[in-house]
């Protein structure tokens, strides 16, 4: 039998939907509460599909379920993977009143989240997050999308699901990299909004590696509140939603350099919020000990805390002017006010970014 441990509401007025999570969902918690019509087509990957696929059949009784597996990894999230959903859908004759669902990690939950939101112009989505990154993250918030050669998440669409259905029982079969690169941004929320959840998480560290299950409920629980909050409040990233890109910078010019794959996103965050922790110091925003307290909380998480070997200053400077997030040419960077109180300034000193960069070189 399954155990729903929390359970929460991300308000968005119509296209409002809620997060279950719990323990032993899959194949025991209805879904079809969720599923307008008949048809049911679920995506996922090679990876993923032999772990959890028969088991999630077993959320949608009665439904015509079927299925269209994808080739694991990010090279994959592109034009003509995304493809392979099109065609499923269009030789097993899906309608509009369709329901597609995302079993995997956040690269299958961005594609199956896309191909809803243009089949047919538009199709109900479930998510259904199978690490902790996108349980956290990915498979709140609406944003959908695949890579272009010329630069990551550059083609999407805003595109809400109707449920997200959270096991942290599938977490058990996740590489351990996966689980720290997804505790990077667990920790992010506590820093950017949410100092008793930092705390919380200080406290709770051993038993969220050790994959305890009441942990992993309130560290994902807490999470999907803080995201929830901030994409409520600024559903298409109009100014607000970009704190939660707090070590997003330093971390995209790491992943880019390192080439992607190579370093997990959530490595490349762990390594970037200790980069912006240090410079919110040396800006005069936080002490000395809040910066000791955010880099022990980092490192316990089993994150890397140098740039990668090889890494230059200059490499940093050219690969962050780039980032999408920086707005005519000034580096945009999110800082800490407090531990908990995160915001967006143009305004560091250039002094004091080389200086940061500086101290993060191997
Ligand atoms: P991922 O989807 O590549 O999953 C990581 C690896 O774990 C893959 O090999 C996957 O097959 C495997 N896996 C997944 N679940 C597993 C399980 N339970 N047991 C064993 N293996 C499992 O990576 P991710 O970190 O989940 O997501 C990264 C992607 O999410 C990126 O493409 C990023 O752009 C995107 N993203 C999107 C948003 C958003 O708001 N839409 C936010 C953050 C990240
Ligand atoms: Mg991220």
């Amino acid at each position: 039998m399954h155990k729903v441990l929390r359970e929460l509401k991300v308000e968005l007025g119509e296209r409002s939907y809620p997060i279950i999570i719990g323990q032993g969902l899959l194949g025991s918690f209805d879904l079809t509460p969720w599923v307008a019509g008949q048809q049911v087509m679920i995506v996922t990957n090679d990876t993923v599909g032999p772990l959890y696929l028969e088991k999630v059949k077993g959320c949608f009784p009665g439904k015509a379920i079927e299925v269209v597996t994808l080739p694991d990894g990010e090279q994959f999230k592109d034009w003509q993977t995304l493809n392979l959903i099109f065609d499923a859908l269009l030789e097993k004759r899906h309608t509009r009143k369709t329901t597609l669902v995302a079993l995997g990690g956040g690269v299958v939950g961005d594609m199956a989240g896309f191909a809803a939101a243009c089949y047919q112009r538009g199709v109900p989505f479930i998510q259904v997050p199978t690490t902790l990154l996108s349980q956290v993250d990915s498979s709140v918030g609406g944003k959908t999308g695949i890579n272009h050669p010329l630069g990551k998440n550059m083609i999407g669409a805003f595109h809400q699901p109707q449920a997200v259905l959270i096991d942290t029982n599938s977490l058990q079969t996740l590489p351990e990299r996966e689980v720290s690169a997804g505790l990077a941004e667990v920790i992010k929320y506590g820093l950017i909004r949410d100092e008793s959840f930092l705390a919380w998480l200080e406290d709770s560290m051993e038993s969220l590696l050790r994959l305890d299950a009441e942990a992993l409920g309130e560290a994902i629980y807490r999470s999907c509140v803080c995201k929830a909050e901030v994409v409520a409040l600024d559903e298409r990233e109009g100014g607000l939603r970009a704190i939660l890109n707090l070590g997003h910078t330093f971390g995209h010019a790491i992943e880019t350099f390192a080439g992607y794959g190579n370093w997990l996103h959530g490595e490349a965050v762990g390594t970037g919020m200790m980069m912006a922790a240090d410079l919110s110091v040396r800006e005069g925003l936080i002490s000395a000990d809040d910066r000791a307290r955010a880099v022990a909380l980092i490192r316990r998480a089993r994150l890397p805390e140098w740039a990668p070997s090889g890494m230059t200053s200059e490499d940093f400077m050219n690969l962050m002017s780039v980032d999408k997030k920086n707005v005519d040419g000034r580096l945009r960077l999110v800082l800490l006010k407090a531990i908990g109180d995160a915001f967006i300034t143009e305004n560091a000193s250039a002094d004091n970014i080389r200086d940061t960069l500086r101290a993060f070189l191997p």
